[in-house]
């Protein structure tokens, strides 16, 4: 597997492995090669948004 994510154990945002566990973020736009900054989180997603917006 990939060390990219070390910190994070969620696959990255519009991945499939990521869409499997419920994420709902823009799967056309964040493609595997895909910079991590200019991944694409969805407001409304379960898996990401809580780690971007910790409160
Ligand atoms: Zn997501």
């Amino acid at each position: 597997m990939s060390d990219d994510l070390d910190s994070i154990d969620v696959p990255g945002p519009g991945s499939a492995a990521a869409v499997d566990q419920g994420c709902l973020c823009p799967v056309l736009i964040n493609g595997p090669s895909t910079p991590a900054n200019q991944l694409l989180t969805a407001p409304d997603c379960p898996m990401h948004t809580e780690r971007l917006e910790p409160r």
